[in-house]
């Protein structure tokens, strides 16, 4: 207690709870909140953390020759191997964005007359570049998510018989792969997949929010996503974000070796019992993914007759911090979550829980 008789504001990391004393100012049992939001963001790794510190302190330019220019290229081409190696790639595939929808960016650069094939469950910034010329098209590119932010549903794209992707009926030249939430959650490599592009985004596994990356098979010959000087193998000029890549890469690295390691498996577990306790509690609550290929962390509730906001203010509250489904886009068909979670007046009811690899705790409720 002050001597002024004023409580003293509790210590919350910069964290303030919506309604510290309850909605109708009630004392509130003090607990800690849990972040189960990991599909939206994640809280940055300490290794990371620790290389953006040491990258703030370069002064150089990485396109510089002197010797200080020569020092912040050595840390980007550090951060393009450990990126690599987290996805299986070389490291001369891996081209520096601000993030996953930077890095989308490249269907709009794909030559005249070229079709962009949208898997409907994929996220807003492939599904953005979805075009078709209906019939004579000079080629066709398939954008896949590989694991649904929503659903947590994993899902490969469809092979040809004769090699090629498929789109239904229609064939695909080229793949571009968003592994966006699959990166250090579950094993991938660029290099096996046979994909041609991928899209990655730092703050998914541990790095900073605002950088991510394309990844291009090597040979694979497309314009620019900018132009100007020349950075990133004249794929996408402008001078690099050398604090956040650092950061990035250095996530990469860790969130790799913490998925050798099985952190996830325990997740998993985790997710599992809290999936058949529910279901054992109520049988009105449906999990979507049930029983198919899913990301070890992610719980997709539809709670009939529940709007999904409803519902994450109602936890928000109670000190879990988890999300809504999206509502219903333009797009047909619509997502899974969408057709399953859609009511009658097009409200969706169902809410994302990504639990984390670590009790992530940010505060006091
Ligand atoms: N793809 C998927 C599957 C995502 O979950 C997200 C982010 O939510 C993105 C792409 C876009 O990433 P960013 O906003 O970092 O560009």
């Amino acid at each position: 207690m002050r001597n002024d008789g004023v409580a003293p504001v509790p210590d919350r990391g910069g964290f303030t709870p919506p309604h510290p004393r309850g909605i109708f100012g009630e004392e509130k049992v003090v607990r800690d909140r849990l972040y189960l939001d990991w599909n939206a963001t994640t809280p940055l790794r300490p290794e990371a953390r620790a290389a953006m510190a040491a990258a703030m302190d370069l002064v150089g330019n990485p396109s510089s020759v002197h010797a200080e220019g020569r020092v912040a290229k050595a840390m980007l081409e550090r951060a393009r191997a450990q990126m690599a190696a987290a996805v299986g790639c070389a490291p001369d595939e891996v081209i520096f964005t601000s993030g996953a929808t930077e890095a989308a960016m490249v269907l709009s650069r794909l030559p005249a007359g070229h079709d962009v094939l949208v898997d409907p469950t994929a996220h807003d910034c492939l599904w953005a570049h979805f075009r078709t010329g209906g019939g004579a098209a000079a080629g066709h590119t398939l954008a896949w998510g590989l694991a649904n932010n929503e659903t947590g549903v994993i899902a490969e794209p469809p092979r040809g018989a004769e090699g090629g992707w498929l789109y239904g009926t229609r064939k695909a030249d080229w793949l571009l792969l968003d592994i966006v939430q699959a990166v250090g959650k579950v094993p991938f490599s660029f290099a096996w997949s046979g994909a041609d592009m991928a899209v990655v985004s730092a703050h998914k596994f541990g790095g900073p929010k605002g950088v991510g990356a394309l990844i291009l098979r090597g040979g694979f010959d497309i314009s620019a996503l900018s132009l100007g000087g020349g950075q990133e193998m004249g794929r996408r000029a402008g001078t690099e974000n050398l604090i956040g890549i650092a950061g990035m890469g250095a996530a990469a690295e860790a969130a790799a070796r913490d998925l050798a390691a099985g952190v996830w498996d325990e997740v998993a577990e985790i997710r599992n019992i809290l999936e058949s306790e529910l279901s054992a509690s109520t049988n009105k609550t449906i999990s979507v993914g049930n029983g198919l290929p899913r990301l070890p962390n992610t719980l997709c509730l539809i709670a009939p007759g529940w709007k999904g906001e409803t519902q994450v203010m109602a936890m928000d509250l109670a000190g879990f911090a988890v999300s809504a489904g999206s509502e219903v886009g333009q797009r047909s068909p619509p997502t899974t979550v969408m057709t399953c979670a859609a009511a009658p007046n097009g409200s969706i009811q169902a809410i994302i829980i990504g639990i984390g690899a670590s009790p992530t705790i940010v505060g006091r409720a």
